[in-house]
């Protein structure tokens, strides 16, 4: 479907999860690779696939939250492969712990922020300079559905980083846009991975996640991985500064109900409100407060005293 012959791509967070199906399929549509992360050993066996497909790639281990870690990798991958193309922003990690807010301690908060936000900052931003200065680039910044709203997962530092680098890909898409760097995120629910699959599989919380996602399913890797190239790619020449969200149709929704009311039977034809029922007929007065104004709500602009008015 995609062709990234002959460019070179970033991918931090590369040694397992979504990075490493990240990897694979860019490796598979030509592209020559940079991995990073913090895993060298795990980084080489994802590199010695990608090399198989005949690219060339490189493996410079590193912490994202470590500035002059991101600084090296960086300068590797530019001396050995002349320049940077494209960013997948991907490494970050979660919080499985399931704390509440207001029992949240600060060394995790400020631990998850180094990373998904701080991290994926540094690389937009070395990137960025050098992709500037081609006046050539696409950064595609992994968020997360809990990027765009609130949940009831109790994870208040994975939010905040996501919202904050979702804000971040705005800014950057705006602040790049006429340089010749694009900017977007791409946003995935849940995705069975090393970072979710204690909870998902283990724990039987996949059922749950499928029956409030409005597709009723969790979601591939292969199905991120598509949006991730769309958006990297050239055909998204005109496209910067979005969210593409990959969730089953979950930030549509005002929110799935896990059971059918009980007053419908899905599918079924029979009507929302049984034939039994007697329907309430709307009575006139009803709509007369409407106009009235309602008491405590809102009252019709009192004109009386007003001279231009006829009485
Ligand atoms: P994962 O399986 O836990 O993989 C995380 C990757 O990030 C690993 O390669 C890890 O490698 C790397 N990493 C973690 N901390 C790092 C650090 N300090 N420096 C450098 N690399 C680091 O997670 P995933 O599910 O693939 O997640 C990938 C991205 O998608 C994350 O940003 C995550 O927030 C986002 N996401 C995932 C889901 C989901 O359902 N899976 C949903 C929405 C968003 P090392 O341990 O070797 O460093």
């Amino acid at each position: 479907m995609f062709d990234f012959s002959g460019k070179n791509v970033l991918i931090t967070g590369a040694s397992y999860g979504l990075g490493e199906q990240f990897a694979n399929e860019f490796a598979s549509a030509g592209a020559n690779l940079i991995l990073t992360a913090r895993s060298k050993e795990q980084l080489e066996e994802v590199a010695k696939a990608c090399r198989q497909k005949g690219n060339d790639v490189l493996v410079v281990s590193g912490d994202v939250s470590i500035e002059k870690d991101v600084v090296r990798v960086i300068s590797r991958a530019v001396d050995e492969l002349g320049h940077i193309d494209i960013l997948i922003n991907n490494a970050g990690i979660a919080d499985p712990r399931g704390v509440s807010p207001e029992q949240y301690d600060s060394e995790t908060f400020n631990k998850i922020l180094s990373i998904d936000l701080v991290g994926a900052f540094y690389y937009a931003r070395e990137c960025g300079r050098h992709m500037l200065e081609r006046k050539s680039g696409s950064i595609v910044n992994i968020c997360s559905i809990m990027a765009s709203g609130g949940n009831e997962n109790n994870v208040i530092g994975y939010t905040a980083a996501k919202g904050g680098l979702l804000n971040l890909t705005y800014q950057l898409g705006v602040e790049w846009a006429d340089r010749g760097v694009r900017v977007n995120a791409v946003s995935p629910g849940f995705i069975v991975t090393e970072m979710t699959r204690p909870m998902l599989e283990a724990m039987g919380i996949d059922k749950w996640i499928a029956s409030r996602t409005p597709m009723r399913r969790i979601g591939e890797a292969k199905e991120v991985t598509n949006a991730v190239m769309f958006l990297a790619s050239d055909l998204a020449s005109y496209i910067t500064g979005v969210d593409l969200l990959v969730d089953g149709g979950t930030n549509a929704s005002n929110g799935t109900f896990q059971i059918p009311p009980i007053h419908h039977e899905w599918n079924k034809g029979t009507p929302m409100i049984p034939t039994s029922y007697e329907p309430v007929q709307p009575r006139p007065e009803w709509y007369q407060a409407l106009e009235d104004g309602i008491p405590g709500v809102h009252y019709p602009i009192d004109t009386s005293d007003d001279e231009n008015t006829e009485k």
